[in-house]
């Protein structure tokens, strides 16, 4: 059992860490100056220097440790479909044509990681299918209006409602009572995700930077000028992408984005056939979302129980715990990987975009739904600086308040919301 830390900012050694290895990219030791510089190394990181390098754009990107490192490593390597509301929650909010404007663009992000991967041959483990299940009945009705939506409003196919008798099956569990299944999306393992969209970017011309973090970040005239221990960056634009990890460089990013502790367990290769013997990932009705799928080499990966201050405790029992209430037949299972990361939520939980006037741009808050979407979003900063189009917009009018109480009472705050929801979601 392996569960020593590998990365300086989250618990746990990941499954994904013995899957791939991670080339090392130096450290920045020079002065440069360049057209845009990214400050972290995560999906929207490493894409939005993909995309711009292959713009032709000079561009730096600077990790403060190693790519991967963030979320973007770590996280349960679910897709999904549309945005983290669904249409029943975003429609009252923005409107039916925003939301389905939304909709459109997420399924765009989609379509833009799978063709990605096929072009660039990467080898991510991707496997198709994700099935929503409800823990209680009373989300049935939610679970049946979501397919509904999504087939006759947005014109999605590849949705279908899921009787409790298919659900037992389809999950090789009793524990819930219906739910959706989506063959249109899939999951993969996310850290070959990150190694492989770094590897694009430096061949596309990108100067990659690892230990490099980013102690201060001034504004003089019209350039900004970051600076780390050993060298400096001078650049007219800059992209933030430290997500939940990112602390003071931009006041921005620190009310509008919040980290909350969320982990997974890997079980050892799991001979049970009946466990998810389609291959789909899944995921629950809970407020704390339990989320599980199989790795290519038969392991169950099981994610849950959030935290909302830094302590961690014993991460590995409270996933056995949360796996043989979901799967009894493996009580007592050995974990061999238990580990965990932050995820950055926000208000709405949709992602926060916001640029100043003098070319700063944050991205972050995808709210546990940003393996498409950051990795979209990456481009999407690209297409705009490069003046093609400008459909980061979409994000950026979604208007995300701050969290009441600033970044001191922010935090005791959303745990005492949150321990309220994690209550009734027992009931
Ligand atoms: C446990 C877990 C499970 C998840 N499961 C899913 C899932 O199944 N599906 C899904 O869609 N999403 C999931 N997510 C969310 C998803 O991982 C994130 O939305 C996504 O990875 C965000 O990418 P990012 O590039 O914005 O941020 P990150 O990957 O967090 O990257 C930010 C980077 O910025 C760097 N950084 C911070 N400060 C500085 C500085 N001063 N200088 C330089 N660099 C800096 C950090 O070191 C970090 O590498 C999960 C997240 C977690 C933690």
């Amino acid at each position: 059992m392996d569960y020593a830390p590998t990365s300086p900012i989250a618990p746990g050694r990941s499954y994904y860490e013995d899957t791939v290895e991670r080339p090392f990219y130096p450290a920045l030791r020079e002065s440069l100056d360049v057209d845009v510089l990214v400050v972290g190394g995560g999906f929207t990181g490493l894409s939005a220097a993909l995309n711009l390098a292959k713009t032709g754009a000079k561009v730096v990107l600077l990790e403060a440790h190693r790519f991967g490192d963030g979320a973007s490593g770590r996280n349960g390597g679910q897709i999904g479909t549309g945005q983290r509301l669904w249409p029943d929650e975003l429609e009252p909010e923005i409107g039916f044509e925003k939301s389905l404007a939304l909709f459109r663009l997420a399924e765009e992000a989609k379509a833009s990681l799978f063709e990605f991967l096929d072009v660039n041959q990467i080898d991510v483990d991707l496997r198709y299918g994700q099935l929503a299940v409800a823990h209680k009945k009373r989300y049935l009705a939610d679970f049946r209006s979501q397919v509904e939506a999504l087939t006759e409003r947005y014109a999605y196919p590849h949705a279908s409602f899921m009787d409790r008798e298919e659900t037992i099956a389809r999950l090789g569990t009793n524990r819930f009572f219906g739910g959706i299944r989506d063959t249109g999306t899939a999951h993969l393992n996310p850290l070959k995700l990150v190694v492989g969209t770094a590897s694009a970017a430096a061949n596309a011309g990108a100067r990659l930077f690892e230990t490099s973090p980013v102690e201060r970040l001034e504004h003089r005239g019209n350039r900004h000028i970051a600076r780390t221990a050993t060298g400096t960056v001078t650049a007219p634009n800059v992209l933030l992408a430290t997500n939940a990890y990112g602390h003071d460089l931009s006041p921005a990013l620190d009310a509008h984005v919040m980290p909350i502790g969320s982990f997974i367990g890997a079980t050892e290769p799991l001979e049970d056939e009946t466990i998810l013997p389609g291959g789909e990932c899944c995921h629950d009705s809970r407020f704390v979302v339990r989320y599980f799928r199989r790795s290519r080499d038969n392991r169950l990966l099981f994610g849950g129980r959030e935290a909302y201050t830094s302590a961690t405790g014993d991460i590995a029992r409270h996933i056995e715990k949360q796996i043989a209430e979901v799967y009894p037949q493996l009580e007592g299972v050995r974990l061999t990987h238990a580990w965990g990361g932050h995820v950055a939520i926000t208000m709405k939980r949709m992602p926060f975009v916001e640029t100043s006037r003098n070319g700063l741009t944050a991205i972050g808050g995808f709210s546990g739904h940003g393996v498409m979407l950051a990795n979209f979003a990456g481009r999407l900063y690209a297409e705009r600086l490069a003046g093609n189009r400008n459909r980061l917009q979409l994000l950026e009018d979604l208007d995300i308040p701050p969290f009441p109480g600033g970044t001191r009472l922010r935090g005791p705050l959303t745990a005492l919301a949150m321990t309220w929801f994690a209550f009734r979601d027992r009931f």
